[in-house]
């Protein structure tokens, strides 16, 4: 075989391998007007490469989001570096349907797209070429995972900000001991905690600091509590405990313990000290009760007492 001969199939092998491919490659001159366009981006578009060869991107694929595309070409002529676009900062650059059965959530082909600058063999940057990668198949398994653990977390016990049990858990926790209680008797009581002028630590401290004195109460609570209670993050600036086999008395004890403690601490945010109150409405479980939800709101209302009453106030229901 004559050395032309072998560098002709060479080329042969090189353009069948360019054509059959599946990366989509497209070449641009310095006008953007199209040079190659190989096998993937004809499948995927539809346009055969006799039709596209030597139109302009732009003026050929007026969908394209022209203006973004071409300063991110613009940069990669004059920096001579190549470039990537990441499905996760746009899902694609070409819209291509999405045939693949497996993913067949995603109704278009998700894409990474690399833009590499062509040198001629004077070194200067006479050609772009665009790079385009399926990536449908991990986008779409990505996206699976992050709504899975967002429902996960819905699903799940703790309270972020706190660590405490989050409002659905201890509703469940308050609802079996309601049920113990109907079953055996035992005596139980149940305790709302809620922030004395919340909105002003916001207002004066921002925000932050308002979440760091929420953890800090909440750091306080579990500090005074027993294995067997069941504390909760309630709402916003709210906390819900259920003390096992405690009576009124003896929970008013606890709460007035917990709130001296609070009354007394100083929570440090960023050079400054920031003091807070809290409100306890306690309602112990009775033969009256007929449902949990007014074990709840019993409480609630004594919580509504102590606030009337000045604040930084424990109040039993009667
Ligand atoms: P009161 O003494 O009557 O309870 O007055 P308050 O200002 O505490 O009033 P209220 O309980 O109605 O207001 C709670 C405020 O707590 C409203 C909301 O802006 C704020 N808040 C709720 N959740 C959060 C949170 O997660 N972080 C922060 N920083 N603030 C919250
Ligand atoms: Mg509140
Ligand atoms: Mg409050």
């Amino acid at each position: 075989m004559s050395n032309d001969q072998s560098a002709m199939n060479e080329l042969h092998w090189l353009i069948d391998m360019v054509q059959t491919i599946e990366v989509g490659l497209v070449v641009l001159d310095r006008d953007y007007n199209i040079q190659l366009w190989n096998g993937f981006m004809e499948n995927h578009s539809g346009v055969s490469p006799n039709s596209i060869k030597g139109g302009n991107l732009f003026e050929k694929f007026p969908d394209l989001p022209g203006d973004w595309l071409k300063q991110k070409m613009e940069s990669v002529f004059l920096l001579k570096n190549r470039t990537f676009i990441s499905w996760e900062q746009r899902p694609y650059v070409f819209k291509f349907k999405n045939y693949r059965p497996v993913t067949g959530r995603a109704d278009f082909m998700f894409q990474n797209v690399t833009l590499l600058p062509l040198a001629s063999l004077t070194g200067e940057i006479t050609h772009i070429s665009i790079i385009v990668y399926d990536v449908t198949d991990i986008a779409v398994n990505k996206l699976q995972l992050k709504s899975a653990n967002e429902q996960l977390e819905e699903l799940s016990q703790t309270d972020g900000l706190t660590q405490l049990h989050n409002r659905r858990y201890w509703q469940i926790c308050m609802e079996k001991e309601f049920e113990r209680h109907s079953r055996y008797g035992d005596t139980s009581t149940l305790v709302m905690i809620d922030i004395d002028h919340f909105k002003q630590v916001n207002d004066k401290y921002g925000h932050p600091a308002g979440d760091k004195v929420i953890q800090h109460i909440a750091y306080l609570l579990k500090q005074s509590l027993r294995e067997t209670d069941c504390a909760g993050r309630y709402g916003g600036e709210e906390f819900a405990v259920v003390l096992s086999k405690t009576t009124a008395e003896e929970a008013l004890h606890f709460t007035e313990r917990l709130r001296k403690r609070i009354e007394e601490s100083e929570i440090a945010f960023e050079n400054r000290l920031i003091k807070v109150t809290v409100s306890l409405g306690i309602n112990d479980l009775s033969e009256q009760l007929d449902n949990s939800s007014n074990w709840l709101s019993g409480a609630d209302k004594a919580l509504y007492i102590a606030k009337q009453q000045g604040r930084n106030k424990s109040i039993v229901f009667k």
